[in-house]
């Protein structure tokens, strides 16, 4: 495939097909420009007068770039996006012409009963409501101008991943910025920044046609392991086949154009496993980004006959995709908050921000575990992959000793409120060497200045993950306020009553540090002593949505009411069962209309045979290799026909339990439970069998990319 760049310079044509600042400027009277910026800063809706200044100035922009038609575009539960595309055209007495009111860009109420809700909307009361979100900039995919919106019920419930997240966002900026006041009074807003890099697996599409289960589930039901796949570790970081190369090339470039600032490329450790991540940004937008980046890869992965897979685990055998959430808190002044500074007074504030993030995840580690819980995941939190189930967090060994010193020394109440300082706070320096030092069996890492957390799914939409870690930390920043607040009452020094506050966290938050390998054996156990939960599935990972700890932490922050809470949490379940129930019954079509006739028909050449050199006088000895064969196939025929009956009694009995939470538990412990013996049989026959009758494309065919 040619590649065709819209310019050489990328910065000639990045934005270019995105509704920014500056073509806002451009298209807009100046009053109207300005009010819709102090929208943007502010998150107060645009005036009723000014959004019609901005959808015709929107619509202008967009017709002159080709666009006909426009979609309030949002993310729902589904974890995709959705879009319902209207057109700007309208017929007139005398014609017709292009529109686009202010009513238009606002609010939408599309006609969408069907989407996840989780008992909040009743048919009855079906209608939804789409409304713009002015901190995301409007673009053009296709011949479409796409609104970002978010997406709330007749009632005001959410029914999306973006409002819980603005609102986790909006209570970690009061939090943050409250905090930030013991330091610098300058401060008036802190930001989250994310950067996510994120894995993918290319196969050709032609290959993943021709796999039922593929195209049905996402991944690979069965599949001997190639002999070779990722033992020789020769093709991370190796240089990219060139059919991928026009691929990357080509969906960067799309991507370029809608805004997303894509920066870096390249193999992973799996054979066809490749990676790419954006420079990071605000994190609403990053997640938009993200979104918005798994659309464009698909479109164009079939472009260059590539379908893009980012399902957790598509191949049993190698390595998993991830997305990883580079996360940290950035101020209106341009502070990043997770960045040690260069003096001790600096650096109080580094650790201020530091510890109570630790301390966050220590306190709600179950809640973040439960917010990267799916059917998919699971094949990566719950097996020997990375990174494990247990939530821990690696700090790199200088600020593990920095935590380690500052919990045993003594705090000097004799020192002056302004003097440099007390003699416990060690020195960090502003070059980390852990940097570099990569635990990558961690699954919330500190890595120089921001953490980053690695276990979100590669499929997953960021919005639920960075909901819940902005969540938590806003609630512990602000019970850590409290906290120095009572001391300094008490005519506790500030700094000193900083310290004491910090220092007690550090204890207090102690056992959810590990800087061991996270895949070993030990840990589990050390971590069953240190009473860290290591939740390996997703039913029962989501119990901590409905806990009371939870509904206070929901409440006092103001992301969740308990309906919604418990909403999500219903749509999770059912989103966990009905997917192992599709790969259940793919499983179960595929042996018997697939995988047995075609093991039967090699059987029955091998009988001929037989029965052929018996006829011409051949002693035994001449067939005892196919007599062994045929009983092989009839075992493996045999085990896979009575597993598949017994999974299917099964999900029968599962399919009438009414608990959503009992019939994922179900699905998991009883249906999932047949999926890997029939798998390991059914891979056997594959080695069996005659290759020219084998029907599915294997995983040497599947992995190697020509
Ligand atoms: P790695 O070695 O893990 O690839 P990088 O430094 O290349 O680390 O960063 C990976 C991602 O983290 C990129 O998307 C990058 O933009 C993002 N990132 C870097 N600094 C920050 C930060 N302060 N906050 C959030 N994301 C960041
Ligand atoms: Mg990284």
């Amino acid at each position: 495939m040619e590649v065709n760049f819209p310019a050489n310079k990328i910065s000639d044509y990045f934005g270019s097909n995105v509704f920014d600042k500056k073509k806002m400027k451009e298209y807009l009277s100046k009053e109207a420009f300005e009010s819709i910026i102090k929208s943007i800063e502010s998150g107060e809706p645009i005036p009723r007068d000014m959004a019609d200044h901005v959808a015709s100035a929107m619509k202008a922009w967009a017709i002159g770039k080709g666009a006909t038609h426009y979609t309030h575009w949002f993310q729902p539960l589904t974890g995709t996006t959705a879009e319902k595309h209207d057109a700007f055209f309208e017929p007139t007495p005398d014609g017709a012409m292009e529109k686009f009111s202010g009513d238009a860009l606002a609010q939408q109420e599309p006609d969408a009963s069907s989407f996840p809700n989780g008992g909040i909307r009743n048919t009855f009361e079906a209608r939804g409501y789409t409304a713009w979100d002015p901190s995301s900039p409007a673009f053009i995919m296709g011949r479409t101008l796409c609104i970002p919106t978010v997406f709330v019920s007749y009632t005001g419930e959410a029914l999306d991943y973006k409002v819980p997240l603005l609102k986790a966002l909006n209570a970690l900026d009061k939090a943050a910025v409250d905090v930030c006041q013991y330091f610098d009074k300058s401060i008036e807003k802190v930001n989250a920044s994310l950067g996510i890099e994120q894995e993918y697996f290319l196969v050709d599409l032609a290959l993943f046609n021709a796999r039922p289960d593929m195209y049905m589930t996402g991944r690979t039901l069965f599949g001997h392991m190639s002999a070779k796949n990722q033992q020789l570790e020769d093709h991370y970081f190796g240089s990219i086949p060139s059919r991928v190369y026009a691929f990357m090339q080509d969906f960067e470039t799309e991507a370029l154009q809608l805004g997303i600032p894509l920066k870096t490329r390249h193999n992973e450790v799996a054979p066809s496993q490749f990676e790419c991540a954006p420079i990071y940004e605000e994190i609403n937008l990053a997640i938009d980004h993200n979104q918005l980046l798994m659309d464009v890869m698909d479109r164009v992965g079939k472009r260059h006959n590539f379908k893009v897979l980012l399902h957790e685990k598509p191949y049993a055998g190698v390595n998993g995709s991830g997305k990883h959430n580079n996360w940290s808190m950035i101020t209106n002044t341009g502070k990043n908050l997770l960045s040690p500074g260069k003096t001790p007074k600096s650096n109080l504030m580094f650790l201020t921000f530091f510890v109570n993030t630790i301390k966050a995840v220590y306190e709600h580690a179950d809640l973040l575990r439960a917010s990267i819980a799916t059917v998919n995941n699971d094949h990566r939190l719950g097996a020997n992959e990375a990174p494990p189930a247990i939530i821990s967090i690696f700090l790199g060994s200088q600020l593990s000793e920095v935590l380690d010193e500052i919990e045993t020394s003594r705090i000097s109440k004799r020192i002056k409120e302004d003097s440099l300082l007390w003699q416990g706070i060690p020195k960090i320096p502003q070059i980390l060497q852990d940097n570099t030092d990569r635990n990558r069996t961690s699954p919330f890492a500190f890595t120089g200045n921001k953490f980053e957390l690695r276990a979100v799914g590669s499929s997953a939409n960021s919005a639920n993950p960075m909901t819940i870690l902005n969540m938590i930390v806003a609630d512990q920043l602000r019970r850590f306020k409290i906290d120095v607040d009572k001391l300094l009452k008490k005519g506790e020094k500030k700094d000193v009553a900083l310290l004491t506050v910090i220092k007690k966290y550090i204890k207090d938050s102690k056992s959810i540090r590990f800087e061991g390998n996270g895949y070993s054996e030990e840990w589990e156990k050390l971590a069953a002593t240190r009473n860290l939960s290591n939740i390996k599935t997703t039913p029962k990972a989501l119990d901590a949505l409905i806990t009371e700890k939870s509904d206070v932490l929901f409440e006092n922050t103001g992301v969740f009411t308990r309906r919604e809470a418990h909403a999500r949490y219903e749509i999770l379940l059912d989103d966990f069962y009905k997917k192992l129930q599709i790969e259940a019954r793919v499983m179960g079509e595929l042996v018997n209309s697939v995988i047995i006739p075609t093991a039967i028909a090699y059987q029955s050449k091998l009988v001929e045979n037989v029965k052929g050199l018996k006829d011409i006088g051949m002693d035994e000895s001449a067939y005892a290799a196919q007599l062994d064969i045929i009983k092989k196939l009839s075992e493996h025929i045999n085990f896979i026909k009575t597993n598949v009956d017994q999974m299917v009694n099964e999900r029968k009995k599962a399919n009438i339990i009414e608990n959503t939470r009992n019939k994922a538990i179900a699905y998991d412990e009883k249906v999932k439970a047949f999926f890997d013996p029939i798998r390991y049989h059914v891979d056997k026959l594959e080695q069996l069998v005659d290759d020219s009758l084998w029907p599915l494309p294997k995983f040497r065919e599947l992995l190697f990319i020509k």
